[in-house]
């Protein structure tokens, strides 16, 4: 864990020393849990979007995009539920004065137990080398057995607590278990309450209540108001998708582990509407689609798992979320949800509009059931950032910090670098950074040493390093430097646009 500690702290100093990410209003101290994406930070972002746009949009011809609005009606937040139910479990501490989400502060504690059941079965594992059975280890060893009842019995009273809104019962839960605050170390805790997560704001010159709406929590509120006309206007027949990337926003308790949980983030979610009955079929379909994105990126699959909910929110009748390695654990990244009628209906109910569709095949109108598809951006460009962060010891001794991020996620495509500032080596340099730079970011560097400029394009993860040196004037060949194997090839400055094309299209 302290390994991973460290070297999440490397990642967070490296994305901001090579203007990846800032803290927002830096000069006045930052304000927690928001943050600035810079320079090479805002390239890769981008890239994701278009990764995700492409292979959501682009490549089906049942769904499209919107763009909706962040501000919305105040009714919509009580249809949806948030205004009375988006809440999180919250205690301070009465001597660090810090606030805590209540079921974290459980849900910790669980882990602590799993993480001495994994201690004991990787010693378990060396003892017995190749004969060792997890599942059967699991069963059969006594200490084993009893710390996992623990953790079933924990869990139980957590969440059936949380269910039934006995926040009392949490406390008590905190108190038996004798939690500690990890601050002070102290067990003087204050009740249990409830805490909306919803920003509100004034809509509007004059401020009273009735004025008041809130910042979107979810992007997902947009699709479902615009159904019916994303429908019609677009002429779609069930089943069919609407997608949306836009900006949330959460007041988030704990607001802690970079841009894993931000107040202010991004989220990419389609809403695939289909018949009623069919919901479960197209929720295993978009969970298999969904991890087949995550993989074509070419990142160790052991980093990716499926958590099935068992416990489920009142909308849906199936969810799972897509967890990703992090460097504080498996966590979160995706989810996938079978929201039913859900959404609709209660739009229905509340604006008084019917929100059927009419099914030509059928012969009858229906509410549509819904499976969602629920990315956080941050939370995707976090993955990207720590499985690319690589330290790596070179053959020579040296070594050299390197962002093996996705070529085709790369903030910067291609430098393009004249091994001296003279000889008429820029002016050929710059022919093909004109060329390039109509398609592709690529970066213009003629300063330094060639290793050191090396070493910057690896900081930032620039996948080819083009070289233009003497020979080049000669015989109009360059060298192309692959990032990861560190490999040059010379090549004619007349294909260099076709290699790069190839190695960066999604077709190949
Ligand atoms: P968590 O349990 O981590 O709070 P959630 O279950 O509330 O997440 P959803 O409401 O399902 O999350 O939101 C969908 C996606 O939006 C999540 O999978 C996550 O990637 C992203 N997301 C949610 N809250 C945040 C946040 N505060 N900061 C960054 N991303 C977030």
């Amino acid at each position: 864990m302290k390994n991973n500690d460290d070297k999440f702290k490397k990642i967070i100093a490296h994305s901001k020393e090579y203007g990846f990410i800032f803290q927002s209003s830096e000069i006045y101290d930052g304000l927690s849990a928001v943050y600035d994406y810079a320079q090479n930070g805002v390239e890769l972002k981008k890239n994701i979007k278009e990764y995700w746009w492409k292979a959501m949009v682009q490549m089906n011809e049942n769904i499209v995009g919107i763009d909706t609005a962040i501000f919305m009606h105040p009714t919509v937040w009580k249809a949806s539920g948030h205004l009375g139910a988006f809440n999180d479990p919250m205690v301070d501490n009465k001597d660090s004065k810090k606030r805590y989400r209540a079921d974290v502060l459980v849900e910790d504690f669980m882990a602590k137990i799993e993480g001495k059941i994994n201690k004991d079965i990787a010693k378990a594992k060396k003892r017995f080398g190749d004969e060792f059975n997890e599942e059967e280890f699991r069963a059969t060893n006594g200490r084993i057995k009893e710390r996992q009842a623990k953790i079933d019995q924990i869990s139980k009273t957590l969440y059936s607590s949380m269910e039934s809104e006995e926040l009392g019962k949490i406390k008590t839960l905190i108190e038996d278990l004798g939690i500690t605050c990890p601050l002070s170390g102290s067990k003087n805790w204050t009740d249990v309450r409830q805490f909306n997560l919803m920003f509100s704001t004034q809509i509007g010159s004059v401020s009273d209540e009735s004025n008041e709406i809130y910042l979107r929590p979810e992007t997902a509120q947009g699709i479902f108001v615009n159904y019916l006309n994303v429908q019609k206007t677009g002429r779609m027949k069930i089943p069919f998708g609407i997608a949306q990337i836009g900006k949330a926003f959460r007041n988030e308790i704990v607001a802690r582990q970079f841009i894993f949980r931000m107040r202010e983030f991004e989220q990419m979610e389609m809403q695939f509407f289909v018949r009623p009955g069919e919901e479960l079929k197209w929720f295993e379909y978009w969970k298999e689609q969904r991890i087949n994105w995550h993989k074509s990126l070419g990142i160790s699959e052991d980093n990716y798992r499926f958590h099935d909910h068992e416990k489920l929110a009142h909308y849906a009748n199936a969810a799972s979320d897509i967890e990703f390695n992090f460097p504080m654990g498996f966590k979160e990244l995706e989810g996938i949800h079978s929201r039913t009628d859900f959404d609709l209906t209660a739009h229905q109910e509340y604006s008084g509009k019917k929100l059927q569709y009419f099914d030509p095949e059928l012969g009858k109108s229906y509410v549509p059931y819904v499976v969602e598809t629920s990315i956080g951006l941050d939370r995707m460009f976090l993955s990207i950032l720590t499985t690319s962060y690589t330290e790596e010891k070179l053959d020579d001794g040296s070594e050299r910090l390197v962002m093996k991020f996705p070529p085709i996620l790369a903030p910067i495509k291609a430098a393009i670098l004249p091994l001296t500032k003279k000889d008429g080596l820029p002016e050929k340099a710059r022919e093909i950074m004109a060329d390039l730079k109509q398609d592709y970011i690529c970066q213009y560097d003629e300063k330094d040493a060639i290793g050191k400029r090396y070493r910057r394009q690896d900081a930032i993860g620039t996948p080819y390093c083009i070289t233009i040196d003497h020979q080049s004037l000669e015989d109009n060949t360059v060298t192309i430097r692959d990032r990861d194997t560190m490999q040059q090839e010379r090549v004619a400055i007349k294909d260099i646009y076709t290699i790069i094309r190839n190695k960066l299209s999604l077709k190949m």
